[in-house]
């Protein structure tokens, strides 16, 4: 058994949206197709993946390093050793061959998108749903459950656009969602709070609302809005500063009561134990959003997990950055404490296919192989084009 092709197109995202900090528009998903060369009904196998949401494609990385690195690989050493399947540990780790440690940028979405499409081929060679392969890898549970989800958006709209954030929250209520997750740090705080008031009206309670900053502010700014948000008690605020700037989540961390999230932006071992070493984060309180999609699959994610374990937090605490199908399998296959949904945006990558169920604020996957992707509508057309 072996790799034969690695294929890899930019898809661009839809939607004219923008958080505080970066304009969507822009923005493009690397899908990739990991072929082999085992054949079901007449067609190689193929596993599809992609890097996640709210960055960029990263097909140069891939066609000029890390494909190559692969495909020429011995066959045998991607293998797991009872040669029934790849391992995405052996995979990645060829894809990184000669790259120096550190400096984790674009490069780790670049070998998540090649190491996520390999647990895809590998659930589909054994038939089962992805969350049951990754359960099954790690010594869990592969029984599909329900996972908590809530709707990440409440952007800021274009003035006359006809959308608002009240009504985009009311239309993610009516699609089954009961908590949601709104974008602060892109206007005035006396603005910013009269939208976590309007977020409120739909949500109701503060427990069913969190508020995402983006990483834009400065230690003071931070100050000023965990105080001026205190009182409405969210479920957490995000990212209130640079991303790396663990001592600023930590000096919030001291004196706002709430909970705090932040990961997203990290993307790799190092830099979460990094977080957790120096972030001020409190075990059973503050949410872990790192993101196997951003940071080198699952392989790394899982040691991320281990690493907060050890450090005396719950994997409960997890909610990984990128509401789409694979993040939803690698919640319900390594028992995070649920994950997000962008219902409506980010497409054709973001949310969850029609055959996922959802409500009552739970999402479960379906029982399609691998990561289902070919069940989400909006991906057709581009997985018929990589799949040519
Ligand atoms: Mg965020």
């Amino acid at each position: 058994m072996r790799i034969k092709e690695i294929r890899e197109i930019g898809i661009p995202l839809e939607g004219r949206i923008a958080n505080a900090v970066v304009n969507f528009s822009e923005h493009d998903v690397s899908l990739v197709a990991v072929i082999s060369d085992v054949q079901r009904g007449g067609r190689p196998v193929a596993g599809l993946a992609f890097n996640s949401i709210g960055r960029f494609a990263q097909g140069g990385i891939m066609r000029a390093r890390m494909i190559p690195r692969v495909l020429g690989a011995p066959p045998d050493t991607l293998l797991a050793d009872d040669g029934q399947r790849f391992d995405p540990a052996r995979v990645l780790a060829a894809a990184m061959r000669n790259e120096k440690p550190g400096g984790h940028g674009d490069r780790a979405g670049a070998a998540a998108a090649l190491e996520l499409a390999v647990w895809d081929l590998n659930a589909k060679l054994a038939g089962e749903p992805a969350h049951a392969a990754i359960a099954r890898a790690y010594g869990r549970d592969p029984a599909p459950r329900e996972v908590d989800v809530y709707a990440a958006g409440g952007y800021y709209y274009d003035a006359g656009s006809g959308h608002t954030l009240g009504a985009e929250l009311r239309r993610y209520r009516d699609m089954g969602f009961d908590a949601f997750k709104i974008k602060i740090g892109g206007a005035p705080l006396a603005q910013d709070v009269a939208r976590v008031e309007e977020a409120l009206a739909v949500a109701g309670d503060g427990s069913r609302l969190a508020a995402d900053a983006n990483g834009r502010f400065d230690l003071a700014t931070a100050r000023r809005y965990a105080q001026a948000l205190a009182p409405y008690r969210l479920r957490w605020l995000e990212e209130l500063g640079d991303p790396l700037d663990f001592r600023l989540n930590r000096q919030i961390a001291e004196t706002y009561e709430g909970a705090l999230a932040t990961g997203e932006n990290l993307f790799s071992l190092v830099d979460a134990e990094n977080l957790a070493a120096f972030g001020g984060m409190r075990p059973g309180r503050d949410i872990f959003q790192m993101d196997a999609g951003l940071s080198y699959g699952i392989t790394e994610y899982a040691r991320m997990l281990t690493m907060l374990e050890a450090n005396g937090y719950d994997r409960r605490q997890a909610y990984p950055h990128g509401g789409h199908l694979i993040n939803l399998h690698i919640a319900v296959g390594l028992g995070l404490g649920g994950c997000e949904a962008y219902p409506g945006v980010f497409q054709p990558v973001g949310g969850y296919a029609a055959t996922c169920a959802l409500g009552g604020g739970k999402v479960r996957p379906s029982q399609a192989p691998g990561f289902g992707l070919e069940e989400k509508d909006e991906l057709r057309p581009a997985i018929a084009r990589i799949l040519g």
